[in-house]
């Protein structure tokens, strides 16, 4: 039982990468917090299964070394990014080609260079190695001139500011897409499955700002794992807190601007208090929170002791011919997460999945990657139902974090539905509770508790 009384500057209501992050940056500052977790472990969404030896993520795979709060967040800097092979492989038709965004040394502009055809027979499995060239006019997203015309966008994307690219006019991505001047082929054969694993979105509802922003971060990064898996961002988040800070397994049930009350474990008084849990719980805690729509995502993992020879690379198909949004051999581009001499292979499957969805896998990524998965054994199928926000337009990426004085909230439902967004949400929360103590000094020392606002 922890002492009823305790006393911090903030109390923090959620430990995902969000509250965390927001933690430290309260520590920097000299304010004292107590983070607040109901499960019996730090990481929210961020978690990895340990089986028999692998590192089973329930996220999807992709961050992006583009994303700024990866350098920013204060407790991060032993965090290392394994980066995919650069840019993804598109399957189309039988055959697998390379889009490689990002050229060292020519910088964005050369966003497109490569259009490679690794395979030319479905069934032939593919060993890592050079590729064969494409032949022309062979790529999926169109012609030698459309490839141009695609890299010279990516290029364009990749040096807008953020904050340009969010005055853009905003709709649908799907309507945006189609409005952008790129040929119907590249638009359909590579930028919508492309958007659609970056947005984890496969009917494209996400606002066009959230689309550009996704694929900036594309352009201007690579696509990486963090080493070890998803929780080691929320365990280094955690380490680096003074001993003492998180409490796991305290579930809260109510909170105001100087008090939280907990199911088990009593009243915890404070100065303030940031909720940073997932959006139907805050909109619980915090009446007049908006819940959004979310979209489901099902993540498989199997394993083989014979790797298909795609290396470390991102692979989508481009026919959209089965469930999978996207699979890599994960062990590939982060060999920590499998046992020595077994691959591990990671996939996405976007929307509701279909019935019996291992079988509905395998027989996709037995055409995805050109070889027999019937020997394949599947470690696991994680499915969350609500795994991200929706982001339809009108879509506020700088959503309030501040409800009123001695009540924030951050979470990825009030930036962009990702670790990005997260992370960033947490920021500006510990900028605007910095702004709000600083300012007060006791904020709330002749103040009675508050209750909560109905409208945010
Ligand atoms: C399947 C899947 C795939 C994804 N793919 C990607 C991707 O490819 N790229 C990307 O960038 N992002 C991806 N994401 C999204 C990313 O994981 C999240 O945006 C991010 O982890 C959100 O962090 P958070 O701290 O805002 O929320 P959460 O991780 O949800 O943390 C909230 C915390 O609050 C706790 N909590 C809830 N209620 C209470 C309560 N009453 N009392 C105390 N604690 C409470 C929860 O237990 C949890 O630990 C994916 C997510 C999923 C699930």
């Amino acid at each position: 039982m922890l002492e009823p009384a305790y006393q911090a500057d903030v109390v923090i209501v959620g430990a995902g990468v969000a509250g965390l992050s927001a933690a430290h940056r309260l520590n920097s500052a000299g304010v004292t917090t107590a983070v607040l977790e109901a499960a019996p472990y730090v990481g929210g969404r961020m978690a990895t299964e340990k089986v028999d030896g692998f590192r089973l993520d329930r996220v999807g795979q992709l961050l992006s070394t583009a994303y700024p709060e990866l350098r920013l967040a204060a407790g991060l800097d032993a965090l290392v990014l394994r980066p995919f092979a650069p840019g993804v492989l598109l399957h189309s038709d039988g055959r697998r080609h390379r889009v490689a965004a990002q050229v060292p040394g020519r910088g964005a502009r050369g966003a497109l260079h490569a259009v490679r055809a690794l395979a030319s027979a479905p069934r032939a499995p593919q060993r890592p190695g050079p590729a064969a060239p494409a032949r022309p006019g062979t790529a999926p997203w169109g012609t030698a001139v459309d490839q141009a015309r695609l890299g010279a966008a990516l290029g364009r994307i990749a040096t807008v500011p953020v904050e340009r690219l969010l005055t853009r006019p905003e709709s649908p991505a799907s309507q945006a897409l189609a409005a952008r001047g790129l040929p119907a082929r590249t638009v359909d054969g590579f930028l919508r499955p492309l958007l659609a694993s970056l947005l984890c979105d496969p009917e494209l509802t996400t606002s066009s700002r959230c689309a550009d922003l996704a694929l900036r971060a594309f352009a201007s990064g690579r696509l990486c794992v963090p080493e070890g898996g998803a929780e080691v961002l929320p365990e280094l988040l955690a380490r680096a807190l003074p001993t003492g800070t998180v409490h796991t397994g305290v579930r809260v049930t109510s909170v105001a601007t100087t008090r939280v009350a907990t199911a088990e474990h009593g009243e915890f008084r404070c100065r303030a208090v940031l909720v940073a849990t997932d959006a139907r719980t805050a909109a619980t805690l915090l009446p007049g929170l908006r819940v959004p729509d979310f979209h489901p995502v099902t993540v498989v993992h199997h394993t083989t002791d014979e790797p298909p020879g795609t290396g470390a690379s991102l692979l989508l198909d481009a026919d959209r011919g089965g469930p999978v949004a996207h699979t890599a051999v994960v062990s590939q581009v982060d060999p920590s997460r499998a046992p020595a001499g077994r691959a591990l292979v990671s996939t996405t499957v976007l929307g509701a999945p279909p019935a019996e969805v291992d079988i509905a896998v395998r027989r996709h990524l037995s055409r995805l990657y050109g070889t027999s998965t019937a020997r394949w054994e599947t470690l696991a199928v994680h499915h969350t139902p609500e795994a991200v926000p929706a982001m339809r337009p009108p879509h506020d990426l700088r959503r309030s974090v501040r409800l009123l004085a001695g009540l924030y909230v951050c979470g990825d439902h009030r930036d962009t539905s990702t670790v990005q967004g997260a992370l960033h949400s947490a920021h500006r929360a510990a900028a605007a509770l910095l702004a709000d103590l600083g300012a007060a000094g006791s904020m709330h020392a002749a103040e009675p508790p508050r209750s909560v606002p109905r409208a945010a």
